[in-house]
């Protein structure tokens, strides 16, 4: 982590936008290959919308993709200049806490980040903010892989606000932020797969690519990330 810290802030930047855009191809870009290119007529029956989404589509989701990247890099590059002034509540010694903290705060930095999604994601759906904010991530009525973080990008920004919030409130170790972010960036792309696996669903309340199809279709139901206690809760869960 030291090491990182000392890099000069441009190469910095220009890392993580070169890691994370790999991370963007390899997470997108090997489920599209294995469901949409070489399982397309394999997997044809589990495809939960009939039609398969155009070039124009991909096009747009990975443009706007790249520029939420862009705009990750740089609040990347903000919160390693907050480590390293060491203005979070960052520790380095797993031993400070014990093992047991360390996988706990990855569980609380999930229902954190499920508890600020769902209501973000309520509240970017006023009438008021839909139109400036979310309605280009709702112009891909039929998802792919490549349209987890297709954002308009203040839509980016506001994803991006759940960071310094586990940043600020909970004792953190790197390797479970970066567990966690890892997370975020695997879940998000599955449940926008296109694809049903019911066999991937191990508990009742979990989130799928079905229940957020549902979303894309019907902006009215499905807000959660992970789960969806918080749906069935407010009242907001469509099983379709
Ligand atoms: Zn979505
Ligand atoms: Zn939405």
């Amino acid at each position: 982590m030291e090491t990182v810290l000392s890099i000069p802030s441009i190469l910095l930047w220009l890392l993580l936008l070169v890691v994370l855009t790999f991370r963007y191809i390899i997470v997108a870009g090997l489920p599209y290959l294995w469901l949409f290119v070489i399982g397309k007529n394999k997997y044809k029956t589990r495809k939960l919308q009939k039609e398969i989404p155009n070039k124009g589509q991909i096009v747009e989701e990975v443009k706007f993709s790249l520029l939420t990247i862009c705009i990750y890099s740089c609040g990347i590059w903000l919160f390693l200049y907050w480590l390293k002034h060491d203005y979070t509540r960052n520790y380095t010694d797993i031993n400070e806490y014990g093992w047991a903290y360390f996988f706990l705060s990855i569980v609380v930095m999930i229902i954190m980040h499920d508890a600020y999604s769902y209501w973000t994601h309520r509240l970017i759906h006023h009438k008021i903010l839909f139109k400036y904010v979310h309605a280009l991530h709702h112009k891909f009525k039929n998802p792919t892989p490549w349209s987890a973080f297709a954002f308009h990008p203040l839509e980016s920004l506001l994803t991006l606000g759940i960071i310094p919030i586990v940043m600020f409130i909970i004792p953190w170790h790197h390797t479970a932020l970066t567990i966690f972010i890892t997370l975020i960036i695997v879940y998000d792309t599955f449940i926008h797969l296109g694809y049903n696996f019911e066999q991937l669903k191990v508990f009742k309340w979990q989130n799928t690519p079905k229940d957020h199809d549902v979303h894309h279709r019907n902006s009215k139901y499905n807000f959660g990330l992970y789960f969806t206690y918080w749906d069935r809760l407010m009242g907001t869960y469509f099983k379709d």
